[in-house]
């Protein structure tokens, strides 16, 4: 619920909180996942929502769940998005869609 009191800051962090939960949830099975960039089958221990266009430079799709994926953490965080490949799976999996709306 939605109180006086809160920062937008605080309500984004919160809302980005859901919307990665969505993804993890959405992006996987059984405590499994295929990261969007390596394509590799890791537990869901190692997932991250990875966010294509970075959510600190394209506010307009923070939230737009065709801009997360699943994706481990050694790609998101030690590769820096690993953003080639996430490219090219992106297109496979959702089509050219997503880069309209950015
Ligand atoms: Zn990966």
């Amino acid at each position: 619920m939605i109180s006086k009191g809160k920062t937008i800051a605080w309500l984004t962090d919160e809302a980005q909180k859901w919307v990665n939960s969505y993804v993890r949830h959405r992006d996987s099975a059984k405590g499994w996942f295929v990261c969007i960039s390596c394509q590799e089958l890791k537990s869901v221990r190692q997932m991250n929502a990875g966010h294509y266009f970075a959510k600190e430079f394209y506010k307009s799709v923070r939230f737009d769940v065709d801009n997360i994926h699943g994706q481990c953490v050694r790609c998101n965080k030690y590769l820096s998005g690993n953003l080639i490949p996430y490219r090219e799976n992106l297109l496979i999996k959702i089509g050219e869609g997503i880069y309209i709306r950015v």
